[in-house]
């Protein structure tokens, strides 16, 4: 099945290609923002670039996460154009455990961030 860009109208063959497309920097539309670095927003175009990044400089905190907390679905409470995002990639449930340990993680970082770069619903 043909998957359009709603914002250029571009057409792809899959739903990966699109993913690529919207993180590329045609768009820049699901980039994630790092939950740990809370001085200043640290976002990444892919989730597995905030992957590394995590896994670099927030071991310690990565370590009482469970493994999956920086799943696909899941960086979606991380995205920085939510709505964006939920169009290619399907959240995990709210209440999930993994989501439960991101949405500790965030607590702080969301009264910091949000006012400075999270968009609002697009
Ligand atoms: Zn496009
Ligand atoms: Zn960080």
């Amino acid at each position: 099945m043909e998957k359009e860009c709603w914002i250029c109208t571009e057409k792809f063959d899959t739903t990966k290609q699109l993913k690529s497309h919207l993180a590329s920097s045609v768009h820049s539309k699901m980039e994630v923002g790092c939950p740990f670095c809370l001085d200043r927003p640290t976002k990444y175009k892919r989730v597995w670039e905030l992957k590394d990044h995590c896994n670099r400089f927030h071991k310690p905190a990565m370590q009482d996460m469970r493994p999956d907390v920086l799943s696909e679905g899941n960086a979606y409470y991380l995205a920085v154009h939510p709505a964006c995002y939920r169009k290619v990639i399907r959240p995990t449930a709210f209440y999930s455990p993994s989501a439960r340990d991101l949405k500790k993680a965030m607590q702080a970082w969301l009264k910091k961030s949000k006012d400075t770069y999270r968009t609002p619903e697009e």
